[in-house]
Parts: C-alpha cells; structure tokens; sequence
C-alpha cells in the first residue's frame, strides 16, 4: 500500500481547513486506524502513521507553509548546511550554490542509527553547444565529508563510546502524542543509540567537516533546461559515519544568440529580402553540428512559412538520433531603397495586374462585395 498521499487528502480536509478542522478530522481518523483497534492490520498501521505525519506537519503553521509551496521536499528538507562558505570563483559558469533537500531524495529511512547525509543540490548554466556535443565539467562544492581524524565515528581516537541511557541503545523514545504513544528518535543521541563522552577535537563529534571537493561532472549530449544529474555519494556525508547523501546537478541552458529550443527541435527565424521571397534562392544557416545548412527558399514564398532540415536539431538524450531544424521566414520590406531602386519599383508597379498577388487580389475584391451589398 503507497502512502505517498497528499497530506490534505489523507487528513481528508480541504487545503484551506483551519487548524479546528484538521485537529478533529485528525482525531476521528485517527481513532480508526490506531493500531489497538485494528490488531494485524498493516494497512491500517500504514495509514495511522501517515496520518500523524500529516497531522504532525500540517498543525505548524510554519511547516504547513513549507508543505503548501514545495510538498514534502520543503517539510523534510533541512536549510542545509552551507551557509554563505563558497567564496569559490567559479569562473564563466555562473554557478549558483544552493543546498535543499534533507531527506527529498532520499527515501526510506528507516533503519536504525544516525541519518543519511542530506542531498545537495548544485545549478549548473550550460551553453546550448555544450549540451548539442555533450561536455565534461569540474565543480567545486565545499560540502559536508567525512572526518579523517576519526574515521568518522566522532569519538577521538582510542576512546570509546557509551551506550545511550536515554534510549537505552535504541535509538528510539516513546513519547505522548495527542492520546497516543508515538516512537520518536532519541533526541539525546539523534537515533544513534549511543553518546560519545570524548569527541573527536577535528570535528568536535560530529563525524564530518566542511571540505572542498572538486568533481568531475560528465554532462551527456541532449540535456535540457531542468536536466538533473546525480553524483551518487557525492552529498553531504551522514553524521557519524551514516551514509552520504547524493549531489544533484540541475542543468539550466543559458540564452543562445541564434537558436531557441523546443525538446529536439532548433528553431530560428530568418528575415530575407522581398526579392528572395520573390524570386526564390538559398540561405546558409550554421548548425549546431559545426556543418553549413544550405536552405532552399522556393520562389513566392510568404511571411510565416517554416522550413525543415531533418536531422540538424538536438540530440536524443540516452537516445538515438537528432530532432529537427525548423528556420520560419519572415519577408523583410526594404526601408532603405535608393533613388534608381524607387525608379525600378514604380516601373515594377505600372506593369502590376493584380494577378501577382492572387491573396491580396482576393481580400480587396471581398471587400468590394461587402462594400456593394453595403451600399444597394
Ligand atoms: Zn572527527
Ligand atoms: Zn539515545
């Protein structure tokens, strides 16, 4: 059974409920699926625990808020442990550091024991070339690692660490909540289960310190704006010894000059002279791919009109293949015309029937008739 449920939907209450709502439809379900009354019930113990999550959240405002604008990411995400310590310079890559997500990714931790490292986030901006080829980048990140003094345990070498007498070892207390017995990690020891009586001078017992890490980031060909790249292990390290989180680069395209993006497709548009339009001819776009694309303009082409190159778009990420390139025509009028070129145009006009442009021919000659019935 997934609980992955909206918390409003598994409190059965409305987005905008107050807090009297939440607490007594809380309460009723909660009375329903508490444990006691539903013996060898998994689904029900399911529920009631994601019930008290919900209710848990929803009754601080300030979570609620949270969980109102990012779901659950913003409700168990730390503000993590950055704070302002990249003084880094990261060159023409305009990185911006950022670190969210305590536990978003990290899914089920249940297992006893200090938490996993929090995953980290890292927004890295990328020209359109870089992600055509594809591009391989370092980063620097200053992020939590494990502390080698202490191999990470916290404790200064040689020293021991006692059992917790909060917990017993368990990692776990049982506290009152509501009408109810909950389990909660140990605040004395974090779910550790035992307490370090002589901390490690390094890290003063937390088993990790801030450490500036350069790494390798291999970006594929065919990523896009909100591409996320995981650089497994590579988040903050777990206190005491835990598991690492991961780091995840999201990828943002910086503007090209020429080309915009949709999926696979390129997309450009080219103004050409009312005489190419006219008399047809060819444009050259540069690609991508470092290749010429000659464009054949068909004569008495109009305003609007897109032409296709197959195959001279974006690559298929972890795919086969290339999108398109699409090059919409926009039909420039001259605005600069010298005395002969006037000249010429007016000849041009003298010889002009109306038959040249059978489009505007047929609007004028619509109006006409309206104009007639109009005025019979
Ligand atoms: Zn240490
Ligand atoms: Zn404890």
């Amino acid at each position: 059974m997934s609980l992955d449920i909206d918390y409003y939907e598994l409190l059965e209450v409305e987005r905008s409920a107050d807090d009297a709502t939440l607490k007594a439809s809380y309460r009723k379900l909660a009375m329903k699926y508490h444990p006691d009354k539903n013996p060898g019930c998994d689904d029900s113990e399911a529920r009631f625990k994601a019930i008290s999550e919900a209710y848990d959240c929803l009754k601080d405002p300030q979570k609620r808020a949270a969980y109102d604008r990012f779901g659950k990411a913003g409700v168990n995400g730390g503000a993590g442990g950055f704070g302002g310590g990249n003084g880094g310079d990261f060159g023409d890559i305009g990185d911006i550091f950022e670190s969210i997500f305590g536990s978003a990714f990290g899914g089920g931790r249940q297992q006893r024991g200090p938490a996993r490292g929090a995953d980290l986030r890292y927004d890295m901006e990328i020209k359109l070339e870089d992600a055509f080829a594809g591009v391989t980048r370092e980063i620097q990140v200053d992020v939590a690692a494990r502390c080698d003094t202490c191999d990470g345990s916290g404790a200064k070498p040689g020293t021991q660490t006692n059992r917790c007498t909060t917990c017993a070892g368990h990692g776990k207390v049982r506290a009152q909540q509501g009408f109810f017995m909950v389990e909660r990690t140990c605040p004395t020891c974090q779910g550790a289960g035992e307490v370090i009586a002589d901390p490690c001078n390094s890290c003063h017992g937390e088993g990790r310190v801030d450490r500036r890490k350069t790494l390798t980031v291999n970006i594929p060909a065919g990523v896009d704006e909100g591409t996320r790249i995981r650089l497994s292990g590579e988040g903050e390290s777990g206190a005491r010894g835990a598991a690492p989180g991961d780091l995840y680069i999201f990828l943002h395209m910086a503007r090209h000059k020429v080309f915009e993006r949709e999926g696979t497709t390129l997309f450009t548009r080219a103004p050409i002279s009312f005489t190419t339009a006219a008399l047809g001819g060819e444009i050259a776009i540069p690609g991508l791919d470092g290749k010429k694309h000659d464009i054949a303009i068909p004569a008495g082409i109009q305003s609007g009109k897109q032409l296709r190159q197959r195959g001279a778009g974006m690559p298929v990420l972890n795919g086969r293949g290339h999108g398109d390139l699409v090059v919409q025509i926009d039909v420039e009028t001259p605005t600069k015309l010298t005395a002969r070129q006037k000249e010429l145009l007016c000849e041009f006009r003298e010889t002009e029937t109306g038959e040249e442009c059978p489009a505007s021919q047929g609007f004028f000659g619509r109006i006409k008739e309206m104009w007639d019935d109009l005025t019979d």
